[in-house]
């Protein structure tokens, strides 16, 4: 639902401190937007010019009644800061919202205390067949040892439990879940993995691979399950301000939730969306992209396509060895023609193209892949590289070429940067989340955080990218800091940058006229705080299409 509505009539919002960058990247300041009845910026009222008049100022000879008013709606903002929505231009929706609606064990000191947040988790959820969770670790419990399936049905009954370790790679289930998926004492120890025992039988945690024996088990989302996820995710990207997003990944099962999400006008961000593949990007849009639906609210983009994996798992294919596992190299997902033929099959059909690479020699393949499809597909294609962490020099130089976007996530960078080391050594690091490099290659920077693997927070991300430093301000002086870009190029890659990437550079991404009027009053002015003060910015309103769809409370 909506908070107001102004945006069926001529608008103004009046009385801001009003911030964009122009397409150049040149800060605008303004002193009131504005609007149309179709949620559009108008004109940009600008700082020194007279208080727009709430009346024509002339009253014509003879008018028997008074002048109507100049505009239909006016918002005082009192002052306040306003800045265009963000677009984080890679980020999971339904990861984020699925996420948030499960159980988080994270930050549990003990066992008990784990199972008292499972107990209340469980009956506050009494309608969900499975309680599902993730982020224990019986190392910061002082445990000495796996918990069992007894201890977590002491919390939740008989009910079936699936709770992932913090790390990913271990599994805790209850009896019920053991039984549902049927592992017994009979159960061979599968390959790569470990099924904990206790004497014959199942103890109730499973390592690794033996982790798939509950986990394709474990219920499929139902359409509300789904439903309730978006609009948790929604409700968290605009209270950080995003109001479009490059929304990475997508199956069948998500796309019908935003349409259904439309259908009721509950879709408020704006999601440019990438499918899972080429096959299920075609099970979603036939052959072609969709159109814009909902007023700009959603269009399915392109198809996202995997290269390699990633470092922190040695998934991540280099062109030498791994510094800490001599003689790993990564693996690449495909073939040099398997990849050509992914991106062709989804060209041919006018899909954009987003590829995950990762290490430098998967980066290599999809750039040479790049150069081989250019000259058929030709035109305005705008090749995506997600993520582009590790490149070789030369490979860095390529970027510019056929107009390549390079879609990276700065708080990677800050969180990754000591594992980096770890994987790649000293060589290596000169040219790895090369944002000043690669910007000036003439590539697109396009911005994000890939939540929920990092949090959607464009201004952590914002301050990472100028200074190269953590929220703790290490490393001093930043981590390979010629890498650093500017406070405005930043701003311009969470914002105009995630728009372009996503073929909507004319609807949203700053304001101008004609744009949509997607903006975010924050309570400081990020041009001028500290890397620390812009962490902490708060949003006070995000409003998408001049319409107020977020407030704090
Ligand atoms: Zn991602």
């Amino acid at each position: 639902m909506l908070l107001s509505s102004p945006a069926m009539a001529d608008a103004i919002v009046d009385n801001v401190s009003g911030m964009t960058l122009d397409a150049a990247g040149k800060l605008v300041q303004f002193r009131a937007i504005i609007l149309d009845k179709s949620g559009k910026v108008v004109r940009l009222v600008p700082v020194g010019e007279a208080e727009p008049s709430p009346v024509p100022v002339k009253r014509r000879k003879g008018d028997q009644t008074p002048p109507k008013p100049r505009y239909d709606w006016r918002a005082d903002m009192k002052g306040r800061v306003v800045i265009p929505g963000f677009v984080d231009a890679h980020g999971h929706v339904m990861g984020l919202g699925l996420g948030a609606l499960t159980l988080d064990l994270s930050g549990t000191t003990s066992l008990a205390e784990a199972q008292a947040r499972i107990r209340a988790y469980a009956a506050a959820n009494p309608d969900k067949s499975w309680i599902i969770g993730r982020g224990w670790n019986q190392e910061s419990w002082k445990l000495g040892r796996f918990p069992t399936a007894a201890e977590l049905d002491a919390a939740v009954g008989d009910r079936p439990a699936w709770l992932v370790r913090a790390d990913g790679h271990a599994g805790w289930a209850s009896g019920a879940a053991l039984r549902a998926a049927k592992v017994t004492a009979a159960t061979p120890q599968p390959a790569g993995g470990r099924i904990e025992k206790a004497g014959a039988a199942p103890a109730g945690v499973l390592v690794d691979n033996a982790m798939a024996l509950v986990g394709d088990v474990v219920p499929q989302p139902t359409a509300k399950d789904l439903a309730a996820a978006f609009l948790k995710a929604q409700d968290l990207l605009l209270a950080r301000g995003i109001t479009a997003v490059g929304d990475m990944s997508v199956g069948l099962d998500a796309w019908m939730t935003y349409r259904r999400m439309g259908d009721i006008g509950a879709l408020r961000v704006r999601l440019m969306v990438y499918g899972a593949g080429v096959d299920e990007t075609v099970r979603i849009g036939g052959l072609g992209p969709s159109p814009w639906l909902y007023d700009g609210r959603l269009r399915l983009t392109g198809v996202k396509l995997y290269a390699d994996g990633a470092l922190g798992s040695r998934g991540a294919w280099l062109v030498d060895p791994y510094a800490d596992a001599p003689g790993q190299r990564g693996l690449g997902f495909h073939t040099d023609a398997q990849l050509q033929n992914l991106m062709s099959r989804a060209s041919m059909d006018g899909y954009q193209v987003a590829v995950h690479a990762i290490g430098d020699r998967a980066n290599d393949q999809v750039l040479d892949a790049i150069d081989e499809l250019a000259q058929t597909y030709k035109g305005d294609r705008r090749w995506r590289v997600e993520h582009a962490q590790v490149l070789t020099a030369k490979d860095v130089a390529r970027f510019g070429r056929n107009g390549v976007v390079a879609s990276m996530q700065p708080t990677h960078e800050t969180s990754d940067r000591e594992m980096a080391e770890a994987r790649l050594g000293p060589a290596r690091l000169s040219t790895a989340y090369a944002w000043r490099s690669l910007e000036g290659t003439g590539a697109t920077l396009a911005f994000g955080s890939d939540f929920p693997v990092e949090r959607p927070d464009p201004f952590a991300g914002w301050a990472a990218a100028f200074t190269r430093q953590g929220e703790d301000g290490l490393p001093a002086g930043g981590w390979q800091p010629q890498e650093r870009v500017t406070r405005e190029e930043a701003w311009k890659a969470f914002t105009q940058g995630g728009a372009y990437a996503g073929f909507a550079e004319r609807q949203f991404g700053r304001l101008a006229p004609g744009q949509y009027a997607d903006f975010v009053v924050v309570d400081r002015d990020p041009m001028l705080a500290s890397p620390s003060d812009l962490r902490a910015t708060e949003v006070e309103e995000t409003w998408v299409g001049g319409q107020k769809v977020w407030e704090r409370k």
